[in-house]
């Protein structure tokens, strides 16, 4: 498949340099987002919610109850708009004006489809607990028919998604450099805290899995 495979059907106006459109830059940023907001329009109204996602090759897969209204919503089919966000870093300029912030995103619009084939919604599952944790379904009793039939699927086709980033320095106007304050890029990342082990755990000498231990969220 070539970088470019799954089309472009808008472009980034603003900052047009931004934009990205190839399947490697929207897939990394995708995998890297550990949660995604996704906007529906239920009876007429706009929301916007927060929730888990994992891709699957050119697919994006949300979970939730059966009577989750999102889901059915963005199962209508009816067209509604998924997007990730990730914080790199605070651009403080010497002008408010251009202060910033870098970041990599992406806006997937499209019709979402339920996933009715049990296969399909196992390996979505699967998919959902790996992106949060790669290694964890090993480790994690397999969902029970009922645990199945309860939870509602949905897919969306990542058709015409676009990614923007803004990376590197602070972009100040050549008058603004004379300004004596600091200015420059605060990085951020996420970072895991200390383990916290269930007090119920069977087995309570059960070591911390690998995945844990050295957990982050895998930039490429
Ligand atoms: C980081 C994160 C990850 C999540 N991952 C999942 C997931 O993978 N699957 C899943 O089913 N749910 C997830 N949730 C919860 C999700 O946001 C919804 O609350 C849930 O899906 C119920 O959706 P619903 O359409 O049934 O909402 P309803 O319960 O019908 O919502 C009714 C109203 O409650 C309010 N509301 C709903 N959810 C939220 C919220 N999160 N914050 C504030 N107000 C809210 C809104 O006004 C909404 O219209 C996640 C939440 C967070 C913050």
């Amino acid at each position: 498949m070539s970088s470019d495979a799954r089309g472009v059907r808008h472009r980034v106006r603003r900052h047009p340099e931004r934009g990205h459109y190839d399947v490697d830059s929207i897939d990394a940023i995708l995998d890297e987002a550990l949660v995604c907001h996704l906007g529906v329009v239920i009876r007429g109204e706009p929301w916007v919610l927060p929730t888990i996602h994992a891709r699957v090759g050119d697919q994006v897969y949300v979970h939730g109850a059966v009577a989750a209204a999102s889901l059915k919503a963005m199962a209508s089919p009816a067209v509604c708009c998924l997007t990730v966000t990730l914080v790199d870093g605070l651009v403080l300029a010497r002008s408010a004006f251009n202060h910033s912030l870098n970041y990599r995103s992406v806006v997937v619009r499209g019709f979402g489809t339920l996933v009715s084939d049990p296969v399909e919604k196992l390996m979505a599952l699967k998919a959902l607990v790996e992106h949060v944790a790669p290694g964890r379904w090993e480790d994690a009793r397999p969902p029970s028919p009922l645990e199945l039939r309860a939870t509602q699927m949905v897919r969306l086709p990542l058709a015409g998604a676009i990614a923007k980033m803004r990376t590197g320095p602070v972009k100040d106007d050549v008058e603004d450099l004379g300004w004596p304050h600091w200015a420059g890029v605060l990085p951020l990342q996420v970072t895991a805290g200390a383990v916290e082990p269930d007090s119920q755990m069977a087995n309570p000498t059960a070591p911390t899995p690998e995945y844990l231990a050295n957990y982050v969220r895998a930039r490429r």
